[in-house]
């Protein structure tokens, strides 16, 4: 695609000097570079950052104004980014966020891609996917340890808690889909990665998170069994449309253990069709997307008709968060849902304690200060054994991409003290310039979205979206540093609702009364949530954390 008029290269600004007024702006601006640095952006001239066309800002007026914006601030001051355009800074005062942000939103009866492509074309919205809309996004890392845990939590219902000797067939190799490769690997197991684009394929291996690109389908075929065989974790990738090839390999009885999917099939127009050429994909797309549609949601019914066909086989398969068994329905594949999305299969339990995928960010750009509070949350959570499982692999595995950050899975009750002792360090020199921490939307209270983090709740649930609205005023009300409302991130316009929030570690003793409160907080709405649906684990860990619940039944 050609680059959007005012396209160059960006990257974070490094080191302690400042060039806006305080951290409190200078926080927000690093990381709006940070996800458009080409280490970590998909597309950085186009301002896509990942998830099909998920962006950092509408175009690049509207980035120079809101980088112009937040260098000018005060800290009284709150800018208001309306779908990736700055529209106005207020005065506020200094617990307030710096940065609220509403992307992609539109009222329920316009909430579909037509409509939100028109208004697009018109120059009036953006889609801002989770963390690209919301400036923390951190490269493949902010996916691996949830596809890891996700693989560990397969290994441990089917597999005897270990993927070794097993071969898992899946999908994309993008933004997200690109941790899929590491994070079976991780687990003991091979992974056999469909991608359509190499160029994509040759960058996961460039970053680490890829072993191999096969020449063919065979070669790769051949690599992935002998490696199951042999019990040695491999990932390998075949260059090929997945509607072609997972068909293929079930029609060939290929050994397949784990299938699931990470194509960018929530947006049809990122979906290639089977019989369409790379090269003709974006331009066909462009002039044709109602017949592109119509061809791609055909080819997603073929593909996941080989997902059910290997379940059928015995296959443990799931859907990955992509919303493809929902187009691949509309194509009219009724059994599209016979197999389930990973949050009620795996994630669930999680999030009714109020866990879920908490990050960080060195805004000095110094990969010692990561490995600084790696040490410290391994000091922190001695007993949490998969976390110091983690808190071990990620320093040597992972591959830093822009600014150096770092996830781990952490809960109600934990994150508090993380954010609190990540500050103190600010403070006491252990590490070099602030941090910003913040999280991904995909969590437990900040989300409402039908096919993925809320399918199936146990009380019917699943599409009210009042929760993460109460989520964005709570972290409003608690002091963090930016928080966002988007529509349609992970499943697609229509499907659903999240919020988020990034808060600035600067060493104060401000910000470590804010990192307290929006730390306890923003997990603590999770908690509230799954109470409300009726998961037991909830109530525990609403009494352990000493939640006040008003129509409590306890
Ligand atoms: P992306 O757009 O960066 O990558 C998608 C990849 O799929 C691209 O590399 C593309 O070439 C490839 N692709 C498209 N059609 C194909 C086909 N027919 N055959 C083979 N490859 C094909 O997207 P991403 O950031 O990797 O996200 C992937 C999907 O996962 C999205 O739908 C996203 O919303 C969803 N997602 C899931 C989670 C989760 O936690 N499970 C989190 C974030 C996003």
């Amino acid at each position: 695609m050609s680059a959007l008029p005012g396209a160059r290269p960006v990257r974070a600004n490094r080191g302690t000097t400042l060039t806006a007024k305080s951290w409190a702006t200078e926080a927000p601006l690093r990381m709006l570079q940070n996800n458009l640095d080409p280490e970590v952006a998909e597309d950085p001239d186009n301002l896509v950052v990942y998830g099909g066309t998920g962006k950092a800002a509408r175009d690049w007026k509207s980035f120079d104004a809101i980088s112009r914006s937040l260098i000018d601030m005060e800290q009284d001051e709150t800018l208001l980014v309306q779908s990736g355009k700055p529209v106005g800074i207020l005065r506020t005062h200094e617990w307030a966020p710096r940065v609220l942000i509403a992307n992609s939103n539109l009222v329920g009866d316009w909430a579909n891609w037509p409509e939100f492509r028109r208004l697009e074309a018109m120059g009036l919205t953006m889609y801002g996917q989770m963390t690209a809309g919301s400036w923390i996004y951190i490269g493949s890392q902010g996916i691996v340890q949830g596809t890891y845990e996700t693989f560990a939590a397969v290994a441990d219902k089917r597999f005897g808690g270990s993927l070794a000797g097993t071969l898992t067939l899946t999908a994309g190799l993008g933004g997200m889909g690109g941790a899929q490769p590491l994070a079976v690997t991780l687990n003991g197991g091979v992974a056999l990665c469909i991608e359509v684009d190499p160029h994509r394929a040759r960058r996961r291996v460039e970053t680490r998170y890829l072993d191999i690109v096969a020449d063919s389908l065979d070669h790769g075929v051949e690599l992935a069994l002998r490696a199951k065989a042999a019990r040695t974790p491999l990932s390998v990738a075949v260059i090929g449309n997945a509607a072609d090839i997972v068909p293929e390999l079930l029609r060939r009885g290929v050994d397949v253990d784990i299938v699931t999917d990470q194509t960018s099939a929530h947006d049809p127009l990122w979906y290639l069709p089977s019989g369409v050429s790379l090269e003709d994909w974006h331009d066909y797309a462009e002039r044709k997307p109602e017949e592109f549609t119509d061809r791609a949601r055909d080819s997603m019914a073929t593909h996941v008709e080989a997902m059910v066909g290997f379940m059928d086989g015995g296959a443990e398969v799931f859907d990955y968060g992509n919303s493809i068994r929902g187009e691949a329905k509309l194509a009219g594949y009724q059994r599209s849902f016979d197999f389930p999305g990973f949050v009620p299969a795996y994630i669930r339990p999680l999030f009714a304690e109020g866990k879920g995928p908490f990050r960080w960010a060195a805004l000095s750009g110094d990969p010692k200060d990561i490995y600084a509070t790696d040490v410290a949350v391994r000091e922190m959570f001695p007993d949490n054994e998969k976390l110091q499982r983690w808190m071990r692999l990620a320093p040597e595995k992972i591959a830093f991409q822009g600014l150096p950050a770092r996830i781990c899975w952490l809960g109600a009750g934990e994150r508090h003290l993380a954010g609190v002792r990540f500050n103190e360090m600010v403070a006491d020199g252990q590490i070099s310039a602030p941090l910003a921490i913040g999280r991904d939307h995909l969590d437990s209270g900040s989300v409402a979205s039908p096919y993925r983090e809320t399918e199936a709740m146990a009380d019917g649930s699943d599409a009210i979206a009042d929760w993460p609205l109460l989520n964005a005023l709570v972290n409003t009300a608690s002091g963090a540093s930016w928080v966002s409302i988007h529509h349609g991130g992970g499943v697609g316009i229509g499907r659903s609702i999240h919020a988020g929030q990034v808060c600035v570690a600067d060493g104060t003793e401000l910000a470590g009364r804010k990192l307290e409160r929006v730390l306890t907080n923003d997990p603590a709405t999770g908690v509230l949530r799954h109470v409300d649906a009726g998961y037991p684990e909830a109530e525990v860990a609403a009494e352990r954390t000493g939640l006040v619940i008003p129509m409590s039944v306890t």
